[in-house]
């Protein structure tokens, strides 16, 4: 079932956003589906490393719908804050997913660890896990990451989440700032889908 590639495939998200990047990067001759089309709702997000979140994912929505899944976890790892937000990326948003929300409790959390932060290099990293999760119970896993560092300020409208106070390594700008073009050209998920290629 493995070597057989994948015709129809239910990407196992109900964000409307993630949903819209994933497609981009699958091939476009793919039957693509979603939870909603379904309703299923996701599942509670208890792993303890993106891996297991993704496999979570992946394995639920699959059994709920008999189709091969495809589904991801991602987040933020900062160095200095022992790799938070990390699985908590989302979450730090708030339930209104609310990222100025968000980035200020990074600043806060860097201030406590060092009042300096701002003139420091603060390295972080983009993570993004990916399962594909047969109906047989068969699954598989890949994961990439881009590195960086964290902006002294918020800058750039585009992307999401924390992408207007991160900087990839040998760029002198945010992923906010990025032309999506561009940014899509590097990042982590770009990098997790490059490994499972040949099954779709
Ligand atoms: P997930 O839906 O649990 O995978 O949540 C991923 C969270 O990580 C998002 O809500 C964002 O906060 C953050 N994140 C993941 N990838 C990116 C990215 O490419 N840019 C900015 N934030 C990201």
């Amino acid at each position: 079932m493995l070597n057989k590639k994948i015709t129809k495939l239910l990407v196992g998200t109900n964000n409307v956003g993630k949903l819209r990047e994933i497609k981009d990067l699958l091939p476009k001759n793919l039957e693509i589906y979603s939870p909603a089309d379904f309703k299923i709702k996701s599942p509670a997000e208890n792993g303890k490393n993106f891996a297991e979140n993704s496999l979570i994912k992946a394995k639920f929505f699959s059994y709920k719908s008999k189709m091969v899944c495809l589904a991801d976890d991602s987040g933020l790892q900062i160095e200095i804050l022992n790799g938070a937000p990390g699985i908590y990326s989302a979450r730090w948003g708030g339930k209104n997913a609310n990222f100025t929300k968000a980035i200020n409790r990074v600043f806060k959390e860097l201030k406590k660890k060092d009042k300096n932060w701002k003139i420091k290099k603060i390295k972080a990293k983009f993570i993004c896990a990916l399962t594909i999760y047969w109906p047989n119970k068969k699954s598989i896993h890949s994961v990439g990451e881009i590195k960086g560092y964290i902006s002294s300020k918020p800058k750039g409208k585009k992307g999401f989440g924390y992408d207007p106070i991160f900087i990839p390594l040998n760029k002198k700008i945010t992923f906010g700032e990025m032309k999506s073009s561009e940014k899509y050209k590097i990042d982590h998920r770009y990098k997790a889908f490059k490994k499972i290629k040949k099954f779709l």
